[in-house]
């Protein structure tokens, strides 16, 4: 590789060393050209005349076969194996025995590497492996371009260089460029070859010994916080990390003289090309595993360098991932991060959240991954669903006129600030934010919101390795309710699980996470952890308002256990000394329908009550949020969301609780209409929809709406979104 010459002089060098200490009759390279032909680039052994005369399309004889199917063959047979295509210019008449591998590189595959011998010769596994090993240098070489130009491969057609447009799922709006990311790519490896085995098996040593240790903190954590031995994730682990075999193919790849980072990407390669035809779901999730202790082990390697790491990133970056959880976005750089692209995502997930806080699109595109490549320029429509790869000019300059039409719209949502959050007709609607992050508190006097209607605790725990004891949760309640000023903040307790787990509370795998062990179920379960996180807030407050909220409660019993620790920490905080609130209020979400069966005793009970819609909505119509294929299939805007949100708009008015919304739709100017038409009267959403949905609600005449959603109710349509969306049209409602 690092000799002098053309690339196809060392190819050629390369070949013949193969043969030689192989001890091979014949050792042949086939790389990939376009319109997916495999052409016989070097050979040792055959014909010297048929180098790059012999050609055979992916499929066709064993070579073919082989890059097929990303697999190694090896086969003490091969004229008798049904593929084998006999090509006479080669003169491989004599060569009874063949074992070839694919030279895969990014995932894809680059070439074919073969080695012949004249007799009949079973190959052992390690011949194999060790011809798997050549081929991943000798990918570099092809990826090097010099074999082939890798302007012939874009000009017919390979979908990862010429622009392409993704068409996916719109999951949060906006509109941004940036260059491409990939969350938890193959970490660029600059040296693929090591002088010395030694120093590079110590280094495997001490990064696997790092790694160790860091998962036994993750473990540690876990039990500090009272959550017992977190026994699946431990197996996981270990069930690799002290895999033999995992580990002694590593070690072996690296006295056949790469470097470690190499031969750990050298297996991880072979092993995703030989599982990849395998669709058993607890296979494909060991798979994931896998991955992710490869890419730990590559990090703890490159000395814990994460892919989320400042220094190596653009300064505009898109990340694109399979799927991804909201800590994992916050990993990166906020001011960086431009975009997201997701293979799978909803709009209600987590990570989609956090993004919307963040003011960040995220767009839904199936094999993203397989159409982006890293560093490519790329636009991100989140309004339209739309990704654009490696984007023509024209679609450079129409992004730069959206992006001015945008810009005047925000001007125009700036320039409503300052006015009253009423409808035309005059009913004051009060806006409020979601937020979850100390960057959000900004938008709250920027936005002119009169409060903070859903603090989502979990978000700063999700951002920590560990649990955050009593003092520093103190102290960031105490910043928040000092930022917020004299506008109310409600504080939701911790509501992990479901897609919004951490680090240290291991729940173990659950077959349906969302109906599992979560939020307040886990809070009730370990009372303390509830109890610390009930006893910063009473601190934080010390003589200021407060305002508790209990997350995912599916009965009145539920909310009674909750309060009583809430009373249980008020008296100990009196017994202490410290100041209470001068004002408690507690609550509720509605999130799980059984309560609204319970609703003549929740409602003496409680001070207020927030819906929950995007939970809310997964549970009455029984479809999973997160899960791509159902998140969409129901619409909020549907006769039985709209039915069940007017009774409880009409219970919580004859208790005189007082009720507001804060699930996504309340952000989304129709639908925020349609809630306004039903009769809530608190909004709370993320900042940038603040500006969208006043400029709805100061268009709109809530009488006329009420009237005409009056005829709603009954219907039997699957959605009403068209009607309400005519409604807001014909009555010039801005939406
Ligand atoms: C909801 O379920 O609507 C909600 C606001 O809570 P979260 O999205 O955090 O689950
Ligand atoms: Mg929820």
């Amino acid at each position: 590789m690092a000799g002098s010459g053309t690339g196809q002089d060392r190819l050629d060098k390369i070949v013949s060393l193969i043969a030689m200490e192989m001890g091979a009759d014949v050792c042949s390279c086939y790389v990939m050209r376009a319109g997916e032909v495999l052409e016989l680039f070097s050979t040792e052994g055959l014909n010297k005349d048929a180098v790059h005369n012999t050609r055979l399309r992916v499929g066709e004889g064993i070579v073919g076969d082989i890059a097929g199917h990303a697999r190694p063959i090896a086969l003490d047979n091969a004229p008798s194996h049904p593929s084998f295509a006999y090509r006479p210019e080669t003169g491989e008449d004599p060569f009874l025995s063949l074992a070839g591998v694919p030279i895969l590189r990014g995932g894809k595959v680059r070439g074919v590497l073969v080695i012949q011998h004249k007799d009949r010769r079973r190959y052992v596994e390690e011949e194999v492996e060790t011809l798997q090993t050549i081929a991943m240098v000798v990918a570099e070489l092809v990826a090097q371009g010099e074999l082939v130009n890798p302007q012939e491969v874009a000009s017919t057609g390979d979908p990862a260089l010429l622009p392409a447009r993704l068409s996916g799922t719109a999951l949060t709006g906006g509109l941004s460029m940036g260059l491409a990311v990939i969350h938890r790519p193959q970490l660029t490896i600059r040296q693929m070859v090591a002088e010395d085995a030694e120093v590079e098996l110590e280094r495997l040593n001490a990064a696997l010994a790092t790694m160790h240790s860091a998962i036994d903190d993750l473990l540690a954590a876990a039990a500090l916080a009272g959550l017992g031995e977190p026994k699946d994730i431990l197996e996981t682990y270990r069930m690799f990390a002290e895999d033999r075999g995992w580990l002694s193919r590593i070690r072996e790849a690296i006295r056949m003289g790469l470097t470690a980072e190499a031969a750990v990407q050298q297996v991880q390669n072979d092993t995703r090309a030989r599982m990849s035809h395998l669709t058993d779901p607890y296979i494909r999730e060991r798979l994931l595993d896998l991955e992710d202790l490869t890419n730990r082990l590559l990090q703890h390697l490159a000395g814990r360098k994460s892919e989320a790491d400042g220094g190596t990133l653009p300064d505009e970056i898109v990340v694109v991932a399979r799927s991804m959880g909201p800590a994992e976005l916050l990993d990166y750089d906020q001011r960086r991060l431009r975009g997201v692209i997701l293979e799978e995502g909803s709009p209600s997930s987590h990570v989609c959240i956090v993004a919307r806080a963040l003011n960040i699109p995220v767009v839904q595109a199936s094999d993203a991954l397989n159409r982006v490549e890293p560093l490519d320029p790329v636009i991100v429509d989140g309004d339209h669903g739309q990704v654009f790869v490696r984007p023509a000019e024209d679609i450079q300059m129409a992004f730069a006129e959206s992006v001015a039409l945008r810009t005047r719209k925000e001007q125009m949502y700036a320039e409503i600030r300052a006015l009253p959050s009423v409808t035309r007709d005059g009913t004051p609607i009060s806006i409020q934010l979601n937020c979850g992050l100390l960057i959000d508190l900004p938008h709250l006097h920027a936005s002119g919101a009169e409060g903070i209607g859903l603090y989502r605790t979990e978000i700063p725990f999700m951002v920590r390795s560990s649990y955050p004891d009593v003092q520093a949760q103190t102290d960031l309640y105490a910043r928040i309710l000092h930022e917020a000023g004299d506008k109310p903040v409600v504080f939701r307790t911790l509501d992990v699980g479901g897609d919004k787990m951490l680090p240290y509370i291991v729940a173990g795998e659950e077959e349906n996470p969302a109906l599992g062990w979560r939020a307040i179920r886990i809070g009730l379960d370990h009372p303390s952890l509830l109890r610390q996180q009930l006893r910063s807030l009473l601190r934080a407050a010390a003589g200021r308002p407060l305002s508790v909220m209990f997350p995912m409660i599916a009965e009145v019993a539920e909310f009674d256990a909750a309060k009583r620790l809430l009373d249980l920490e008020l008296k100990r905080l009196g017994s202490q000394g410290v100041e209470p609130p001068s004002r408690l209020r507690v609550g509720t979400m509605i999130e799980v329908p059984s309560l609204l069966w319970q609703l003549p005793a929740l409602l003496p009970r409680v001070d207020f009550l927030s819906v929950g819609s995007n939970d809310l909505t997964q549970y009455i119509f029984a479809s999973d949020r997160g899960n791509p294929r159902t998140a969409t299939r129901y619409d909020p805007l549907s006769p039985a969301m709209l039915c069940l949100l007017r009774r409880l708009v009409d219970a919580c008015g004859e208790a005189r609780v007082s009720l507001s919304i804060c699930g996504e739709m309340a952000g989304r100017p129709l639908d925020a209409m349609a809630l306004i038409g039903i009769g809530f009267r608190t909004l709370s959403m993320a900042p940038p929809s603040v500006g969208p949905v006043k400029t709805m609600l100061r268009s709109l005449d809530v009488a006329a709406l009420r009237q005409y959603m009056a005829g709603l109710y009954q219907r039997g349509d699957h959605s009403l979104r068209d009607k309400l969306c005519s409604f807001a049209k014909d009555h010039g409602v801005l939406i």
